[in-house]
């Protein structure tokens, strides 16, 4: 990848709150390149790290050691308001005496842009988030929603080269979280502008990036498309945090591995214990007489509408989870206790590290 496709890097960062005793380290060495005009995001639990990276990124707070590169500068002791870098805020953080116009035209007013030019970028704006019947309305007589799009719009205006998006979305509710996701995925898309967004909503950072960095413990453990993190978790973290997953234990012969039951999968691992992981659709409740399915015992099945996800049990007492398709009508009755078999697609079964 050549250094002018990435517009945000973090370098060995390094975040420690406090001292001695107290301190927590918010990031442990992270490195990251976040490409220009991609939609990046920050995905983890809560306390991981991630607003702590974002916040060394837009300056509100410096590294205890490492690097932040903007396209290729080293900001890393820059203030703020000398990055060209904005920031759009849970809390939205409107000035709420202003117009939604004089809100959006703020940040150009501060830089003493010209009239005519704040003028013009303010009603482009104002189109962009479709906001143009409202524009001389105070922020306070705004809903939810459309406070929340000012302050994206406001945050663009002065063209930003990256923008961050701190959970922006958590205090919608959630039609309008849904609506704001395509929005947001439209505007990052025609302006062309890099998005670096957090979030601890998996199925909000499956839909809406180009690329997911999954954190946990103030480090990075994975960073992909959307598809790679899902069908390919590097290790069982992200394989739990992302979906569901069925977890099996196993014994590996270098060519194929044994699971608890007797079963042989036809999975290539190092030889010894091993750890496998397959999604619940990737696993299918056959008839108990299927040739080279696995034996199993229906414990539970609980009806989803599209679908229906059965829990069964293995005979050294394993639980797998497989979701299908809910039959338009009838379809095999599976009652509690009922003898069933178990087909794992082969392809779809991952080895696991810690
Ligand atoms: P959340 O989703 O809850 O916002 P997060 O992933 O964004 O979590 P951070 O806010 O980056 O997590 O916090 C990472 C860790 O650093 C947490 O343990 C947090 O308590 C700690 N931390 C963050 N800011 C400070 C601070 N100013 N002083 C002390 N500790 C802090």
């Amino acid at each position: 990848m050549p250094e002018t496709t990435i517009a945000v890097e973090a370098r060995n960062a390094v975040k420690t709150f406090g001292q001695g005793a107290v301190a927590v380290t918010a990031l442990d060495n992270v490195s990251v390149k976040i490409k220009q005009g991609e939609f990046f995001t920050l995905l983890g639990p809560s306390g991981c790290g991630k607003t702590t990276l974002l916040r060394l990124i837009a300056g509100f707070e410096t590294p205890t050691s490492g690097q932040i590169l903007l396209d290729g500068d080293d900001i890393t002791n820059l203030p703020p308001n000398k990055r060209a870098v904005n920031t759009v805020f849970q809390s939205y953080a409107l000035f709420p005496h202003l117009t939604v116009a004089q809100n959006i035209g703020f940040g150009l007013e501060m830089q003493d842009r010209p009239r005519a030019e704040i003028k013009d970028t303010v009603a482009r704006m104002l189109a962009l988030v479709q906001l143009e019947p409202m524009a001389d309305r105070k922020t306070s007589q705004l809903s939810g929603g459309q406070q929340q799009r000012v302050a994206l719009a406001r945050a663009l205006a002065p063209t930003p080269k990256v923008l961050l998006l701190d959970e922006p979305l958590s205090a919608l509710d959630l039609k309008l979280r849904k609506e704001m996701q395509i929005e947001l995925k439209r505007l990052q898309q025609e302006t062309g502008i890099t998005f670096v967004f957090v979030t601890h909503d998996q199925e909000e950072a499956l839909t809406m990036s180009d690329r997911i960095a999954v954190m946990s413990a103030g480090l990075i453990q994975q960073v992909g498309p959307p598809r790679d993190i899902y069908t390919r978790p590097a290790n069982r973290f992200v394989a739990s945090f992302i979906g569901e997953t069925n977890f099996l234990a196993g014994i590996s012969d270098g060519a194929r591995v044994k699971l608890g039951n007797g079963a042989m999968l036809d999975v290539v691992a190092p030889r010894g214990p091993v750890g496998l992981a397959i999604r619940p659709e990737q696993v299918r409740v056959v008839a108990v007489d299927t040739a080279g399915a696995i034996l199993a015992t229906v414990a539970s099945t609980v009806y989803f509408g599209t679908d229906t996800h059965v829990h069964v049990t293995l005979s050294d007492g394993t639980e797998i989870v497989a979701r299908q398709q809910s039959p338009a009508t009838g379809g095999v009755e599976m009652q509690k206790g009922a003898a069933v078999g178990v087909v794992l697609a082969q392809d779809a079964l991952q080895v696991m590290g810690d």
